[in-house]
């Protein structure tokens, strides 16, 4: 359920400055940077109160003045996380040392030996391993929808999920790295609440909106229940720190930060900061970086060597993709694949070609970054399940940065001319 955003405020006016106050830090326009592992206690009552607050949830509150030991949390995770909850429109925020540790604290909280969970292909070569290899070593099932605007397929593979356990969680990568296939977030709230009314367990919608990013889709309003971002990508947005971050209710997001105790997968005071520094400007960084995709889409596409484009802004008129991508995007994002005729041989040499680009994983940097996905962000997965997810080997994955865009148009051209 949103929030009502605070002061009336708009996400791009909150990712500014929200969450420090400067009669916190002396007056500094910017907040400090409170580079400590342990928090002094003005009474010994003090003490007791708050770490009863923390166990017990009675008590003054945990944070402002009273922290205890930063793995519990610390000043510049309070920020952090006000800001990060007021961009997404969310009640409460939590934020991790990466977006996996957000991933899979939100795994090890709600997935329990028998369950399942329901997840689309293709989904981040991490959450995959997360919840087909590892949860399974607990007892726990994953079953994988194909189409995640397809309401009969969904279901099938709902009932599937169902078939081998409980449904915990409903996984909506949308859009999906690196094909950008989208999925309709309203169809899976409605799966979940019609499991919820027939098995007395209603599963949580848990969205990945790392390659939209905030301000290209807002999932609490389309009343998911937690919101999970790598901030690595484009929140962070420079390519030089990890963290990750949840948003949705506070009945929900407290019992995460609980087991972050447990797991030490906080993120530490400076990169808390950087990230702060990083959310002021990711509206307009994600501005430019979606117009010079937009153009180096369109160039793609026209051209005789690409095979396809899976750039959200070309989705056909009257498709069905088209329609949700309508009611639930505010824009088309900066990364997306191109499939070259061919396969591996066509696409290292284009690869091995490029002057400008850099060849890495990630996304959402200010740099332009370009990578084979099969052989890389993919290599792990099963080349069927590749396949099936759209991911050939031709398939090449591209996030677009903020430099000039006639530069990155030439450095492609070049490059695909000497496949
Ligand atoms: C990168 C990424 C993750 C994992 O985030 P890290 O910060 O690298 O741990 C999860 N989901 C998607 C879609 C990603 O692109």
């Amino acid at each position: 359920m949103p929030a009502d955003p605070p002061q009336g405020l708009r996400p791009e006016t909150l990712a500014v400055s929200h969450g420090y106050d400067p009669a916190m830090g002396m007056g500094a326009v910017k907040p400090p940077i409170f580079m400590t592992s342990t928090f002094v206690y003005p009474s010994a009552q003090a003490a007791k109160d708050v770490h009863e607050a923390f166990f017990e949830g009675t008590g003054p509150a945990v944070g402002a003045t009273n922290h205890i030991y930063a793995r519990l949390g610390h000043p510049g995770l309070d920020m952090l996380e006000a800001r990060l909850a007021a961009i997404d429109g969310a009640e409460a925020a939590a934020a991790f040392c990466s977006g996996m540790a957000a991933h899979s604290t939100i795994a090890l909280a709600h997935v329990r030996p028998g369950d399942s969970v329901l997840h689309g292909r293709p989904i981040y070569g991490g959450v995959d391993m997360l919840y087909n290899r590892f949860l399974p070593q607990f007892g726990a099932h994953a079953v994988a929808y194909l189409d995640g605007t397809d309401d009969a397929g969904v279901r099938s593979a709902a009932e599937a999920a169902l078939a081998k356990g409980p449904l915990a969680l409903i996984i909506a990568e949308s859009p999906a790295n690196p094909t950008a296939a989208i999925v309709d977030l309203a169809l899976m709230v409605r799966i979940a609440d019609e499991v919820g009314s027939r098995t007395g367990r209603r599963p949580l919608v848990v969205v990945d909106n790392t390659l939209l990013g905030p301000f290209a889709q807002r999932p609490i309003e389309h009343d998911v229940d937690l919101c999970m971002t790598s901030l690595t990508k484009y929140c962070g947005g420079h390519s030089d720190l990890l963290a990750g971050g949840i948003t949705g209710a506070k009945t929900l997001v407290d019992p995460l930060r609980q087991l972050r105790t447990t797991l030490g997968n906080h993120l530490d005071p400076h990169t808390s900061w950087l990230l702060m520094r990083s959310l002021e400007s990711v509206h307009v960084r994600t501005e430019r970086a979606m117009s010079n995709a937009r153009a180096v889409a369109d160039y793609l596409r026209d051209h005789p060597k690409v095979a396809g484009v899976t750039y959200l802004g070309h989705l056909a008129e009257g498709s069905r993709q088209r329609a949700v991508y309508d009611r639930q995007c505010k824009a088309a994002g900066s990364t997306f694949s191109f499939h070259l005729h061919g396969g591996e041989d066509e696409a290292f040499r284009m690869l091995d070609c490029l002057r400008l680009m850099k060849m890495a994983v990630s996304l959402g940097g200010s740099e332009t970054l370009i990578c084979h996905s099969a052989s890389t962000t993919h290599y792990a997965v099963a080349p069927e399940q590749r396949l099936a997810g759209g991911i050939t080997d031709g398939t090449i994955r591209l996030s677009v940065g903020i430099e000039h865009v006639d530069d990155l148009i030439a450095d492609l051209g070049q490059a695909l001319d000497a496949v």
